[in-house]
């Protein structure tokens, strides 16, 4: 009887240990290649990119005219909320609030600490829910990569003399309060808003890894970027101004996605994404430009 069972028990266990082979080999061979993403240098805290970027976010609402409907900002806020909780680098600090912006515009922005603004005009272009999770995985990755504050980390140290800076990094005072001081203001035009070409391609690197993980088609990001630059060349200008682009966009992240893992039955669209989408075209358009 004993005997029995034990060799039951080995038996089971020799398969349970051939199972778990042919499930970690796979595994281990894509988490060998696992890309890592880190934020580059940066003067402010996280904690401070989620004062700056709120500051900055209050402002713009005041200035821009907002969309201001529940079914709306609420599906937004629950697509983007799902894109950054497989984030790379997402602190606990961050707010992810998320607002769209009245205006046929094709474009978003993201403020440090995760304040993501995305225009009307996007989500009527987005031909499908990837498409527009693509735009705001984008800007998901500018947060985590704390983009903003580090543009003006790397403005701090060209203007001041390091004696100046490394006078700021050691006083108790606020960071931010010292460097607005050597003439780095954030309006809404700020350098939160324009990112250079390296950046935008971490940006896709990382917005990329974000639909792969999401269960979204990893292709959908640099796929509505191209289709936007073809299909709507006048409404695009601010977007392409904001987000350069890196130039082989297609071809940086084809050559990423075999490295996250193996392909899966792609999310690609949701009828909640068609009736938002029809909800937004229904809502009363934009107010004339104020020029
Ligand atoms: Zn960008």
């Amino acid at each position: 009887m004993s005997i029995y069972f034990s060799m039951r028990l080995s038996r089971r266990r020799k398969l349970l240990w051939v199972s778990i082979c042919l499930v970690a080999i796979p595994i281990a061979a894509f988490a060998i290649q696992e890309i890592s993403f880190k934020p580059g240098f940066n003067l402010y805290t996280p904690q401070q990119d989620v004062q700056l970027g709120g500051q900055n976010a209050a402002q713009i609402e005041k200035q821009m005219p907002m969309l201001r409907d529940a079914a709306v900002e609420g599906y937004i806020t629950k697509l983007g909320r799902k894109l950054a909780s497989y984030a790379p680098d997402n602190l606990p600090v961050y707010v992810w609030q998320y607002h769209v912006v009245n205006t046929n515009d094709i474009n978003a922005f993201a403020l440090p600490g995760g304040y993501i603004f995305v225009n009307r005009g996007t989500i009527v272009a987005a031909q499908d829910e990837a498409q527009l999770a693509g735009v705001i995985a984008h800007e998901t990755g500018h947060v985590v990569m704390r983009h903003g504050t580090h543009q003006a980390s790397e403005m701090a140290i060209a203007r001041a003399p390091l004696s100046i800076l490394s006078g700021i990094l050691g006083s108790s005072g606020s960071v931010a309060g010292n460097l607005a001081q050597i003439g780095l203001g954030f309006g809404v035009n700020s350098i939160f808003l324009h990112n250079s070409r390296g950046i935008e391609a971490q940006a896709d690197e990382v917005g990329t890894y974000i639909l792969y993980h999401a269960g979204y088609d990893p292709h959908a990001m640099a796929q509505f970027f191209q289709i936007l630059q073809q299909k709507y060349p006048q409404q695009t200008i601010q977007f392409f101004s904001d987000h350069p682009n890196p130039g082989n966009r297609v071809k940086a992240v084809d050559q990423e996605i075999p490295l996250l893992g193996p392909p899966r039955k792609w999310i690609t669209d949701t009828p909640e994404f068609e009736s938002i989408k029809r909800r937004v075209e229904s809502l009363p358009g934009p107010p004339p430009a104020r020029h």
